[in-house]
């Protein structure tokens, strides 16, 4: 069975005296992307020093990796898993060897072509040492013959489609890309200390809050920037178009990052409130699901004038204890996570506002909860449209058949998950609310972009 790939973090840190330490701050910050393995490459000035493993941010490292892995440049990565067995080979930096020196890469995103991609490497000779997309960049890096690393780069990356961040160090460089599309988000940052300026680079611009450093733009879509000789140039390497993932604003993101410019927590605040503005309910109390539907149920009461209340808690300590492979072992999680204040929901009319409905297994146990804590009507919200349709960008969504939406009407998916009436953000709302139309949305209208896609059959 298929699992969830969350988004992956990656990080980039230039020219600054323990780079290492501002990167494994910065993937502390960005945990929430995932938590599956950890890993960061730094060059000491000499040789790229590599350590990763599985594990959390904190598992991975410790004083002694850390002080190991000493230098001016670092980059980071962490890794949600991705369907099937993970092994810590996939963990990433990837680090190899070629004609033209030492190279380490992160990658946040997914390439669509990476099977044909993989098949005419191998057929050519590329013996393959991960499963991860990411190792064919290296290795088309490695092949080309061109007499630089930016121009071998270059080159690569025109054979590349789908999703990417990618942050390289070579040798004395930090080279940064973002995909034509900037379906992930990428920002950077400058970084002031007594010694010198520095930069950087990451998914989200929580990182930089928690090392003090200052945000400065998003990096363009198409854009690759170098960073050498304490300086950074950019050129626009494809011409930029907007397809952002819209997934970011909905539930990858941390509330308090700016993503594709723009504040997560207020997002979800508006969206909400254009929920409340779609559909109005005689209710007592409106309760999010934590932590992710916290500020559009806030945003959904501030619209409505119903009293919010935190009606269900979270235990922040469950951790990753088993794997999520049977359906029955998914809905103690559930219960193992959330737990409601029988004070605030006896007797009452409850609102429940989620962020977004992917099997439907969540909502189904929610609604029990709530009517097990003697709840009078509960009725569920969601701050998303139904996800009806996989994801091809890099989020392991599970396929048609597992998402609830796909396969059942509204009304089918009511009765299932119990509630007295269920209701979705619409597109059009989702559109007021992100402020502009540049956004992927395939998962709730199945609008992919076709040249993304040549390895997908499901794809229009
Ligand atoms: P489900 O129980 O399968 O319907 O999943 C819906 C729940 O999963 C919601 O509470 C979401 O907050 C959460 N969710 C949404 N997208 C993801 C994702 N990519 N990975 C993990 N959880 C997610
Ligand atoms: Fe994001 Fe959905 Fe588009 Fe995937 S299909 S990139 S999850 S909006």
């Amino acid at each position: 069975m298929k699992h969830w790939n969350e988004e992956c973090a990656v990080v980039g840190v230039y020219g600054v005296e323990n780079a290492n330490y501002l990167a494994y701050y910065s993937l502390f910050a960005m945990q929430h992307r995932g938590q599956e393995a950890s890993g960061m490459s730094v060059f000491d000035g000499e040789k790229i020093l590599t350590h990763k493993a599985q594990g959390l941010v904190c598992e991975v490292f410790d004083e002694n990796a850390l002080s190991h892995c000493r230098g001016e440049i670092a980059i980071g990565h962490n890794r949600y898993a991705t369907a099937g067995k993970s092994s810590s080979l996939d963990a990433q930096p990837l680090y190899a060897r070629c004609a033209l020196g030492e190279i380490a890469v992160v990658h946040n995103g997914n390439l669509s072509n990476a099977k044909a991609l993989r098949e005419r490497l191998t057929a050519q000779g590329s013996i393959f040492q991960t499963c991860v997309d990411t190792e064919v960049i290296l290795h088309l890096i490695a092949k080309s013959t061109q007499k630089s690393f930016e121009e071998c780069i270059k080159e690569s990356v025109k054979e590349l489609e789908g999703a990417y961040c990618l942050i390289f160090i070579l040798h004395e460089k930090m080279i940064v890309l973002r995909d034509p599309y900037g379906l992930r988000p990428l920002s950077l940052g400058k970084i002031k200390n007594t010694q010198a300026e520095g930069y950087i680079v990451a998914s989200e611009s929580c990182a930089f809050d928690l090392v003090g450093a200052e945000f400065v733009r998003d990096i363009k879509a198409g854009e690759m920037l170098v960073f050498e000789k304490g300086k950074m140039t950019s050129t626009q390497l494809f011409e930029p178009k907007s397809f952002r993932c819209v997934f970011e604003h909905i539930y990858f993101a941390r509330p308090d990052s700016q993503v594709f410019g723009k504040n997560v927590y207020l997002i979800r605040k508006a969206m909400g409130r254009e929920l409340a503005k779609e559909c109005q309910i005689d209710a007592d109390v409106v309760v999010p699901v934590p932590d992710s539907g916290v500020p559009s149920a806030l945003g959904y009461a501030l619209q409505s004038g119903i009293p919010f209340e935190l009606g269900i808690i979270r235990n922040h300590y469950v951790g990753r204890t088993f794997i999520e492979s049977e359906q029955n072992i998914r809905e103690l999680k559930v219960k193992l996570k959330l737990n409601p204040i029988k004070e605030i929901i006896e007797g009452k009319k409850v609102i429940v506002i989620d962020d977004s409905m992917v099997r439907g297994t969540t909502s189904y146990q929610i609604v029990k909860l709530l009517r097990n804590a003697g709840a009078k009507e509960v009725h569920l919200l969601i701050s998303s449209p139904p996800t009806i349709s996989p994801c091809f960008y890099g989020v392991d969504t599970p396929s048609k058949d597992e998402l609830i939406c796909a396969k059942y009407s509204l009304e089918e998916v009511r009765k299932y998950v119990c509630a007295d009436s269920l209701h979705f953000l619409s597109l059009e709302g989702l559109a007021k609310s992100v402020g502009d139309r540049g956004y992927c949305q395939a998962c709730f209208d199945e609008r992919y972009i076709k040249d993304c896609f040549s390895d997908c059959e499901e794809v229009q």
